[in-house]
C-alpha cells in the first residue's frame, strides 16, 4: 500500500529548495532581487499548486530545480532565476502572459513567452519538430536567457527522465545529444554539456552506457592506483619548484569514451585516456602563464611528451573563453597520459562558462566582461540574419556542426547527414530501397531534383516508384557511403546482366561471320576495341555501342593487324642506341600494353621525364601524370585506385625490341614464379616466352622479353641476379 502524503512534510520540503536557491544565487544579490524572486516563487507555487510530475513529486520541485541550474550552474541574473521558475506557468495553468506582465514587467513577459514557444519540443505533434526548432533559434536574438533557462530546463528533466515511458526517453535522449549539448558546448557551459551528453547517451543506447559505466567502475581500483603511481613524483618537484597546486586524477565522461570507441572502431579496453591528469594553479593573475609552462617542464622532466598533442589554449583561448594548457605524455608502463594544466580562475571558467567569469569580475580579480556583454557577444555568435529562419539556421549549424546537417522527415524525424548531401543521400539514408526507387525529392514542400543539396532545417520528403532504378548519373551527386555503395553494386548487377545478353549477341555475330568464339578471339577484341576487361567488352555488345558493323571491320583488320603484330615480335633489336642520353625518354605509354595516350603533367608536383610517374584519369581534363612521390599520391592511390593508369617512360623514336635472356642458376622450389613475378609485376615487362629445363638440382632457361633500351634491360638484368639461387643472366642474340 502507498503510503498517504504527508503535506506538511512536503512544504517544508518547498521552502528547503527554495532556501537552497537563495543560497546559490550571486553573492552581491540585492534586496530586490530577492523580493522579485520571491514573488516568483510564490506565484509559480500557486499555479503549479496540486499539480504533480509523473514521478509523483509536486511539480513545483521542477521549476526550483531548472532556477537553481540557472543560479548555480550558469550564474544569471535575478531577472533569469525569476523567469526559470515561471518558466511552465503560462504553459501548464490558468495564468496568463498579461498576467505575468501586470504581476512582473514586459521584459520577463518576453522572455516567459520565448520559453513557452519553444517548449513541448517533443510533446507537440510531429513534424512541428522543424519549425520548433527554427521558432527557438529566432528566439535567441530576442533574449539569450531564453536559451539558457531552456538548457537548464533540459537539463534538469534529462535528471529526472527514468520516470518517463522508454519511447519518450529514447526521443528526448536523442535531442538532448543533438540540439542542447552541441549549444551547451558553444556556450563554453561545459560541465552541463558532460552531463547532457552523458544522460543523453544513458536513454538513446542504455545497453552501451551500463557496458561502459560498469566496467569503468570496475577499473576503477587500478586507474586510481596508476593515478597515484604517476602523480607522486610530479607531486613532489612541483613543490620543489614552489608552484601552489592541487592535482586531480579524473575519468572521462562515459559519451566521449564511448565516441572514441565508436569513431576509432576500438573496444573499452583499447581507449588509451579514460581518464586525464588535471594540475590546478592557485596563480596570482599576471603569473599564470608562466607558472603553467613551469608545470609544463616538470612533468616533461619526468614524462616524455608527444609533440603532437600539446594544446595551448592560454596563449589563444578558444572561441568561447576556455584556456588550458594541455599535453600528452608516456607515463608508467608505456601508457600515453593526458595532463591539462590550468590556474583555478582558467577551471572555473571552463566548468561554469560565465558564471565564472561573472565571479571573477565580482572581485576584481577578473576585469574583463559582464553578463550584458556576453550576451551580446552570444548574439553576436548566434547572429540572425534578419528573417530568414534557413540562413540563420545555417550559420548556427556551422558553428556546431561544422560537418554535418540536420534534416527533417516528413513526420519531423531529425536526420543527420554529412555537409554537402543531396536529397538523393537522404533517401537512402532512410532505406536503401527507397533510395533505389526514388523518383524525385520535395524539400521543404518544393519537388527538387535529386541532385539537390540538402541545408539543415529542410524537410524532405521522397517520392519513389517501383520501376526506377539506380542510375550510373547518381554517382555524380551522392556524397554518403551508403548511397555511393548502393548504387554501385545495383549497377554493377545490372551491368552483369546486360553482359550476359552482349555474350550471347556476340556469339551468334561472331558465328555469322565465321569467327569461333574463343579465349584468343575475346582477347584479340578485347585488345582492338581497348577494352579492360571480357565483361567490359560483353556489356558494350550488350547495350549496342559494340555493333555489327564494328564487329565486321575488326574482322577484317583481324588478320594484317595480326602479321603486324608478328613482324614487330620479330624484328631484331636495335643495337645503335648503346649511348643514348636519358632526355630522349620524353614520351610516356599507359598501361601493360605501353599504349599512347594524351596526357597532361599536373601542377601539383610537375613531374619531368624520367620522373617515378602514374597516370591519373580525370573526369575534365584527360590524364593527369602525377609523381609517385607527389603529396597526392597516397590520397589518388587509394582511393581511386580504379583510376590509376600504370606509367613508362619510352624513347619516342625507339620501338620495344625484344630480348632474349638466358639464365641459369641453382633449382628450387618457387624460382621461375618469383623471376616472372619481378618481370611482370616490379618491371611490368612483357614476358613473350618462357622455357626452362632443370636438371641435377639446376636449371637453364630462356626468357624473352619486350624491352625499349638497354638501360631498362639493364635494371631487368640486374634485377634477375638478385633472385636468390640465379647464378647467371645473360642477354643472347637471336640468331634469327
Ligand atoms: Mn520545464
Amino acid at each position: 500500500m502507498k503510503s498517504e502524503i504527508d503535506i506538511e512534510e512536503e512544504n517544508k520540503d518547498i521552502v528547503r529548495r527554495y532556501k537552497a536557491l537563495l543560497r546559490s544565487c550571486n553573492s552581491e544579490i540585492t534586496r530586490e532581487d530577492k523580493k522579485l524572486i520571491r514573488k516568483a516563487f510564490n506565484l509559480s507555487v500557486d499555479a503549479h499548486k496540486n499539480v504533480r510530475r509523473k514521478s509523483g513529486e509536486p511539480y513545483i520541485f521542477h521549476p526550483i530545480a531548472v532556477a537553481q541550474i540557472v543560479a548555480k550552474d550558469i550564474g544569471l541574473d535575478a531577472t533569469s532565476i525569476a523567469c526559470a521558475l515561471l518558466h511552465d506557468v503560462v504553459e501548464d495553468s490558468e495564468y496568463t502572459l498579461n498576467d505575468i506582465e501586470k504581476a512582473f514587467n514586459p521584459k520577463i513577459r518576453k522572455i516567459i513567452n520565448g520559453l513557452t514557444k519553444i517548449s513541448g519540443f517533443s510533446e507537440q505533434d510531429i513534424s512541428s519538430q522543424a519549425e520548433n526548432f527554427r521558432k527557438m533559434l529566432l528566439t535567441i536574438s530576442d533574449d539569450v536567457r531564453v536559451i539558457l533557462i531552456k538548457l537548464a530546463d533540459r537539463l534538469h528533466n534529462m535528471q529526472t527522465l527514468d520516470s518517463m515511458p522508454r519511447l519518450k526517453q529514447q526521443k528526448i535522449g536523442s535531442e538532448t545529444l543533438y540540439i542542447y549539448a552541441p549549444l551547451a558546448h558553444r556556450l563554453g557551459l561545459y560541465s552541463i554539456k558532460t552531463e547532457l551528453e552523458d544522460l543523453g547517451l544513458k536513454y538513446t543506447e542504455p545497453e552501451m552506457y551500463k557496458d561502459i559505466a560498469r566496467q569503468l567502475n570496475e577499473t576503477k581500483k587500478a586507474r586510481i592506483q596508476y593515478i597515484q603511481r604517476f602523480t607522486k613524483p610530479l607531486k613532489k618537484s612541483l613543490k620543489e619548484h614552489n608552484l601552489n597546486f592541487s592535482i586531480k586524477g579524473r575519468p572521462k565522461s562515459i559519451f566521449s569514451i564511448r565516441k572514441k570507441m565508436k569513431n576509432q572502431g576500438i573496444t573499452f579496453d583499447q581507449v588509451y585516456d579514460k581518464f586525464a591528469i588535471r594540475i590546478i594553479l592557485n596563480s596570482e593573475l599576471n603569473n599564470e602563464k608562466p607558472d603553467c609552462w613551469e608545470t609544463y617542464s616538470v612533468i616533461t622532466d619526468h614524462f616524455r611528451p608527444n609533440p603532437d598533442r600539446l594544446r595551448d589554449w592560454i596563449s589563444t583561448p578558444k572561441a568561447n573563453g576556455y584556456e588550458s594548457l594541455h599535453t600528452t605524455v608516456m607515463g608508467p608502463g608505456g601508457k600515453w597520459v593526458e595532463v591539462q594544466i590550468r590556474t583555478e580562475r582558467m577551471d572555473e571558467i571552463a566548468e561554469k562558462g560565465y558564471a565564472a567569469h561573472w565571479k571573477y569580475k565580482q572581485t576584481g580579480k577578473y576585469k574583463e566582461g559582464n553578463l550584458e556583454d556576453w550576451i551580446n557577444q552570444i548574439r553576436e555568435l548566434l547572429k540572425d540574419p534578419e528573417s530568414n529562419a534557413i540562413d540563420f539556421l545555417e550559420e548556427f549549424k556551422l558553428n556546431l556542426f561544422s560537418k554535418e546537417i540536420f534534416v527533417f522527415t516528413p513526420n519531423g524525424d531529425l536526420r543527420t547527414l554529412p555537409k554537402g548531401s543531396s536529397a538523393l543521400d537522404f533517401a537512402f539514408d532512410i532505406h536503401s530501397q527507397l533510395g533505389a526507387n526514388c523518383l524525385g525529392c520535395k524539400v521543404n514542400g518544393k519537388i527538387i531534383p535529386l541532385s539537390h543539396k540538402l541545408k539543415s532545417g529542410d524537410q524532405v520528403e521522397v517520392i519513389s516508384s517501383e520501376k526506377q532504378k539506380p542510375k550510373k548519373s547518381w554517382l555524380n551527386f551522392v556524397v554518403t557511403a551508403k548511397a555511393k555503395n548502393k548504387i554501385k553494386s545495383s549497377l554493377k548487377d545490372e551491368k552483369k546482366m546486360i553482359a550476359n545478353d552482349g555474350k550471347e549477341i556476340l556469339q551468334r555475330k561472331l558465328k555469322h561471320i565465321k569467327l569461333p568464339f574463343n579465349d584468343q578471339i575475346i582477347t584479340e577484341l578485347i585488345n582492338y576495341f581497348k577494352y579492360k576487361t571480357s565483361l567490359d567488352l560483353f556489356y558494350d555488345v550488350g547495350i549496342g555501342v559494340l555493333n555489327n558493323t564494328m564487329i565486321k571491320e575488326f574482322a577484317k583488320n583481324r588478320n594484317s593487324w595480326y602479321l603486324f603484330l608478328k613482324n614487330k615480335i620479330y624484328k631484331r633489336p636495335s643495337t645503335k642506341n648503346d649511348d643514348h642520353d636519358n632526355t630522349k625518354y620524353n614520351t610516356l605509354v599507359f598501361g601493360a600494353n605501353q599504349e599512347k595516350l594524351n596526357y597532361s603533367f599536373s601542377k601539383c608536383c610537375s613531374p619531368i621525364p624520367g620522373d617515378d610517374v602514374f597516370g591519373f584519369t580525370t573526369i575534365r581534363e584527360g590524364i593527369k601524370v602525377h609523381r609517385r612521390d607527389c603529396p597526392n599520391a597516397i590520397r589518388l592511390q587509394s582511393n581511386f585506385a580504379y583510376r590509376i593508369l600504370e606509367s613508362t617512360w619510352i624513347d619516342n623514336t625507339s620501338k620495344k625490341s625484344d630480348v632474349v635472356l638466358h639464365i641459369k642458376g641453382i633449382d628450387r622450389v618457387g624460382l621461375v614464379n618469383e623471376v616472372t613475378q619481378i618481370l611482370s609485376n616490379n618491371l611490368k615487362v612483357n614476358i613473350k616466352s618462357i622455357n626452362i629445363n632443370s636438371s641435377d638440382g639446376t636449371f637453364d632457361g630462356m626468357i624473352t622479353i619486350l624491352v625499349t633500351d638497354k638501360q631498362y634491360l639493364k635494371k631487368v638484368i640486374d634485377s634477375i641476379k638478385k633472385v636468390d639461387g640465379i647464378t647467371s643472366v645473360r642477354r643472347k642474340f637471336k640468331s634469327g
